[in-house]
């Protein structure tokens, strides 16, 4: 398969984000080599847009890649579409801009982003981030504080848009109340087995666009499980339309009207998640997935603490779960 055009959507800022991304997550991070060789072979296939954050650990080396992209001329800093975002140490009104602005001159090497997302909905004491976060550390977010911080990084040029990860309904309109620039993104899990039912007539009303991340569920990570790719339902209709069951995933997200972001460093399976223009899923097929029981995989209870600003799972959802 040669290079595919991926469409784009049009984001509440004006600007354009092609509507599949490719993430860059995961643990142990990939060595330098194979993380190169990745971002080059899914720009060479015609992915533009890449997902990492300062905690991924992954800026430098996606900064590196796509500095090589541009340098050997397979693309052009304006075609492609970097989101990266604020870690909860620095989820306080004075750290944010220069947590940007390490990001893009000390690891990404870039001199701005397109999309820069507050990654939770709540703070750390402002120290070192590591994996798995430190329960004692947890802090409330000044929300209004922080976004009007998120909104000068937007206004001083070091990003093109802003949003949010990780954000119910409530706290979206806790966020809206305040807001001279609203949220361009909600970057949220979403698959067949998590529909997020509330938040995507929300989003849509207050048109916020939902990313989807671990839109396969995130199989074989962490923080992921196999309820996905083990998903009787989607290994039926897989079979019924001759596609992949991760195919019958993204397409679905797709037909959701969402963007996607997911992460595959094998040649195949890039160009297989890419592969979902020329085909729909039928109505049939949409109301089987329809009847999926649904479950998080991502519950988020790392951060939860008895000590922190969410005592349980539904406060931090406010009662999605
Ligand atoms: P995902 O994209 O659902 O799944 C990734 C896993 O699926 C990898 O193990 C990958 O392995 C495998 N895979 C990919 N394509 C496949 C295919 N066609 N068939 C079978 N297996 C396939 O999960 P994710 O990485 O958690 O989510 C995607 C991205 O979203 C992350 O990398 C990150 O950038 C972002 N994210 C954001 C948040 C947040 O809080 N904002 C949370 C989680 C993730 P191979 O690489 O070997 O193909």
């Amino acid at each position: 398969m040669g290079s595919v055009s991926i469409p784009e959507a049009k984001l509440n800022s004006g600007h354009a984000i092609p509507v599949v991304g490719m993430g860059t997550a995961s643990y142990p991070i990939a060595t330098p080599e194979t993380f190169r060789t990745a971002i080059l072979e899914a720009i060479a296939l015609g992915y533009r847009h890449f997902d990492t954050a300062s905690f991924y650990g992954t800026e430098q080396r996606l900064g590196e890649a796509v500095a090589e992209a541009i340098h050997r001329g397979l693309v052009k800093r304006d075609d492609l579409f970097i989101t990266s975002k604020l870690w909860c140490t620095d989820a306080h009104a004075d750290r944010v801009l220069p947590a940007l602005r390490q990001s893009l001159r000390r690891t990404l090497r870039l001199e701005y982003i397109d999309l820069y997302l507050v990654h939770w909905p709540l703070s750390m004491k402002p120290k070192d981030s590591k994996f798995p976060v430190d329960k004692e550390d947890f802090l409330p977010i000044d929300l209004k504080a922080v976004w009007a911080a998120m909104e000068e990084c937007q206004r001083t040029g070091l990003t093109k848009s802003i949003g949010v990860s990780n954000f119910s309904c409530n706290k979206l309109e806790q966020l809206l109340s305040t807001a001279s620039i609203p949220p361009a993104v909600n970057q949220v899990e979403m698959h067949p087995v998590w529909q997020q039912r509330k938040l995507v007539p929300f989003c849509k009303e207050k048109g916020i666009m939902i990313c989807a991340y671990s839109p396969l569920g995130s199989n074989g990570t962490p923080w992921g499980s196999n309820k996905v790719m083990e998903c009787d339902v989607l290994k039926e209709i897989a079979l019924d339309n001759g596609k992949s069951l991760a195919q019958i995933s993204l397409r679905w997200l797709f037909q959701q009207g969402v963007g996607i972001i997911v992460k595959s460093f094998s040649k195949e399976r890039m160009a297989e998640n890419m592969d979902l223009f020329r085909w729909k899923l039928r109505d049939e097929d949409l109301l089987k997935i329809s009847t999926i029981p649904q479950s998080r995989g991502l519950t988020g209870d790392n951060f939860v603490s008895v000590n922190g600003p969410y005592k349980s799972i539904e406060e931090l959802w406010d009662g999605d779960v």
